[in-house]
């Protein structure tokens, strides 16, 4: 089906990433994939061509685009060339909005230029070892030291992008409230500040390129230029940011259901079953035409959400349907296409293999789908 939402930029913009991912990524994915982390000069790489910092603007050498179209069509590419940028998606999508939002003048001058070359690197660290769908459950805490800033202790886990990143954005309790979703603030934790540490790169059962850790605070001391947006305001501040997060999932589960629809009808057309093309046989023609519908009205409501977004009328409520929706279905069409390769589907060399294991999670992270379907029926009067 047409889709309407690109222009001609976004289409040129297109043909830049791809180009980006295909010549200098590509070639590089398996070694970044056995080490665990993609390296960082990929990331000032990806700053020359103007691609990590669309979105900063122009006077601090960013791309000054504020539609979340160009971004769309970055993570769209890495799903359809099969290179996860998992991280990536991570700065670009969740943590950055929090800077372009929230950062005092003194702090874009600081970090803004780093965001835009590709020479800083965030990550955000909600998750703990003891909290994940419960957010105000955590109990990382910064104690205030007086002069405007705290001592942060604590730690957290799944950290995607904690390995490479510059600016940690740290969620914390900065005061005791009765109400739990108050009190909690975003603080900045930087590369090399006295008592932060990084644990182990956690062995997953997917996304082999990207680095997701464990972080530690001892006594990390949190000058008050490092405090993100208003104290006390972190949940707030977090929820503003929600509706894009789970549409940059949404975007990419579809966008790797077309990647393993590709792939399958591909594999079906060169393997023959008891003497003929398996793509000849029903079953197979009807599996890959009853999943082409569904990744297509997925697709469709995807664009709407985009254009929602762009248009700030995507509701928290309706990002979490698209959430849900797309990501079930991602879940549904990855394994049906690994049946139809057989055998070889179990094989960790086949492609497929690689999108099922990499799409399990799309329906943890983000919010996982039981939490969507509590944000759904609340906003249904359940
Ligand atoms: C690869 C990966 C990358 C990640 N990256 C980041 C990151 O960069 N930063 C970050 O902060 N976090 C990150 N996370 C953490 C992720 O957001 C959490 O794993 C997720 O929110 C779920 O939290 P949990 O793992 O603690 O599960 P739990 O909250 O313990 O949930 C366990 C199960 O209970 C269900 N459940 C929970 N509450 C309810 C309820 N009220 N009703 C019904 N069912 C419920 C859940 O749906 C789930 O099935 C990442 C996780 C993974 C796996």
């Amino acid at each position: 089906m047409r889709r309407t939402i690109f222009d001609s930029d976004h289409e040129q913009f297109r043909q830049t990433v791809m180009a980006a991912l295909e010549r200098d990524i590509a070639p590089r994915v398996e070694a970044f994939e056995r080490q665990g982390h993609i390296d960082r000069d990929v990331f000032v790489q990806l700053g020359e061509l103007g691609i990590i910092g669309i979105q900063v603007p122009e006077h601090f050498g960013g791309g000054g685009q504020r539609s979340f179209k160009f971004n769309a069509v970055i993570f769209e590419a890495s799903a359809h060339t099969r290179i996860p940028l998992g991280a990536l998606q991570v700065h670009m999508n969740v943590v950055m909005p929090y800077f372009l939002k929230y950062s005092t003048p003194a702090q874009q001058q600081r970090w803004f230029p780093g965001l835009a070359s590709g020479e800083t690197l965030t990550a955000i660290a909600m998750t703990e070892p003891g909290a994940g769908s419960d957010l105000a459950g955590i109990a990382a805490a910064a104690t205030p030291r007086g002069d405007g800033g705290y001592l942060l202790s604590g730690s957290k886990t799944f950290i995607t992008g904690g390995y490479n990143a510059d600016l940690v954005v740290v969620v914390a309790r900065t005061s005791a409230e009765e109400n739990r979703r108050s009190g909690m603030s975003l603080l900045v934790v930087e590369e090399g500040m006295t008592g932060f540490a990084r644990g182990r790169k956690l062995s997953k059962l997917g996304l082999g390129t990207q680095d997701t850790v464990e972080l530690f605070f001892d006594e990390v001391y949190i000058p008050p230029d490092n405090v993100l947006g208003e104290t006390g305001a972190a949940f707030t501040l977090l929820a503003s940011n929600l509706p894009q997060e789970r549409l940059s999932i949404a975007l990419s589960a579809v966008a790797m259901s077309e990647a393993a629809l590709t792939e399958t009808i591909a594999y079906t057309k060169g393997r023959n079953v008891f003497g003929k093309p398996l793509s000849t046989f029903q079953n197979s023609k009807f599996e890959l035409a009853d999943m082409g519908a569904s990744v297509t009205a997925a697709r469709v409501l995807v664009d709407h959400a985009l254009e929602a977004l762009d248009a700030g009328a995507l509701t928290p409520a309706d990002a979490a349907r698209v959430k849900l929706f797309t990501t079930e279905l991602q879940g549904r069409v990855v394994d049906r296409c690994l049946q139809l390769h057989g055998g070889y589907g179990y094989m960790r060399e086949q492609p497929i293999t690689r999108m099922y294991a990499d799409a399990r999670v799309s329906r943890i992270y983000g919010g996982s789908s039981e939490v969507m379907k509590l944000i759904i029926s609340k906003d249904m009067g359940l």
